[in-house]
């Protein structure tokens, strides 16, 4: 069975990470949606255990909580081989990467989570690393400094990114798969909810009420998980462990989710663009810096799934928010968007 071993990194996950471990599906057939990935994966890996190989190098990109950390797990449960987990940002000299590499099994995953924020010089070594399997190291300094060249054991990468852009083109060229993850639809929300809801043994979970949850999960398994345990604590605590839509609501309410799923961050957000710059465009940094928090963040956690259900626009001016974005936080637009594109702006 593959192991979990965290070497580093994803430090502010980890608590949560510790908690989803129970409900990661081990095997490809558990893994619900994402149907086009999962059959190119599938076919990839029955056609390299048949040749002895170890799997591709595998490149995903998405939000988080789409189930990329999960994906990398099930490879190296489907070959029978062991995971290593660790993130770009985590990588910061050399050393660390090869002492990482250098410990790979034979057809081992390497999963290295933010990928876009390795360090360029560390990028050099990933190329011959999982192109040749073999890394170039130099020892000493000065006059008696010299190469080494160390051999690797064939291996699999993983990168996950939730920034595709920002992964330069002769990283993207080393992987054999890439692939871009969908938000998740309700009916695959709730098969996952299903599950979990079974894993967590509770027995009176309906699908009304797993429905609810799932409605308002931002298409994200992790959320959707997240929330479940949630209402399961609010249920057991205030309803006598009874699950209806109506406690799910309760318990919702008392996390500060609303009816679409955004939180109290989200509506931050929107007030912020809504109240403070007139509905935009304003850029993201003056928008992160009027709440007092991170770009990156807001980008990476914010963003992505207000442009997926129309409450905001990016333009070449900035960030905009939609009428539907207005509405839903009571702000009246002076202007409506007229250009979303951008095209035509001075
Ligand atoms: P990411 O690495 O993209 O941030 P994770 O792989 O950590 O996301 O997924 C978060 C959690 O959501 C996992 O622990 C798992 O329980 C659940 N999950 C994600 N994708 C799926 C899926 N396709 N089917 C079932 N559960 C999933």
């Amino acid at each position: 069975m593959a192991t979990h071993r965290i070497i580093s990194g994803q430090a502010e996950d980890a608590g949560e990470d510790r908690l989803n471990l129970s409900l990661r599906p081990q095997r490809l057939d558990d893994y619900v949606g994402q149907p086009k990935l999962i059959e190119k994966l599938a076919i990839t890996l029955k056609a390299v255990k048949q040749r002895g190989e170890p799997m591709e190098h595998v490149l995903l990109h998405g939000p988080p909580g789409l189930g990329k950390t999960t994906l990398a797990h099930i490879i190296a449960h489907e070959m029978g081989t062991q995971v290593t987990v660790t993130a770009g940002p985590a990588l910061t000299k050399p050393a660390d990467l090869v002492g990482i590499l250098t410990k790979l099994q034979k057809s081992d995953v390497l999963f290295v989570d933010e990928i876009h924020r390795l360090h360029i010089s560390l990028e050099e070594y990933l190329y011959s690393a999982m192109e040749d399997f073999k890394i170039d190291v130099q020892i000493d300094q000065g006059m008696h400094a010299r190469t080494i060249t160390l051999p690797l054991q064939p291996f699999t990468l993983i990168g996950a990114t939730t920034r595709a852009g920002l992964i330069s083109g002769p990283m993207r060229s080393r992987f054999g798969i890439a692939h871009n993850l969908d938000y998740y639809s309700e009916a695959d929300l709730l098969r996952i909810l299903q599950r979990s809801a079974g894993l967590l043994k509770m027995d009176g979970a309906d699908d009304g009420s797993l429905e609810a949850i799932g409605s308002r999960s931002r298409g994200t398994p992790r959320v959707a998980n997240r929330l479940l345990r949630r209402v399961r604590d609010y249920a057991q605590v205030k309803a006598g462990g009874r699950l209806a839509p109506g406690v799910v609501d309760e318990a919702l309410k008392l996390e500060g989710v609303d009816a679409l799923g955004l939180d109290e961050l989200d509506r931050r957000y929107l007030t912020a663009i809504g109240k403070v710059y007139r509905g935009g465009p304003v850029g993201l940094e003056a928008v992160a810096a009027t709440m007092g928090e991170d770009a990156g963040t807001l980008e990476d956690m914010v963003e992505p799934y207000l442009l997926q259900i129309g409450f905001l626009a990016r333009t070449r001016r900035g960030r905009q928010l939609t009428a539907d974005g207005a509405d839903h936080i009571g702000v009246e637009l002076e202007t409506e968007i007229s250009d979303e594109t951008g095209l035509f702006a001075e």
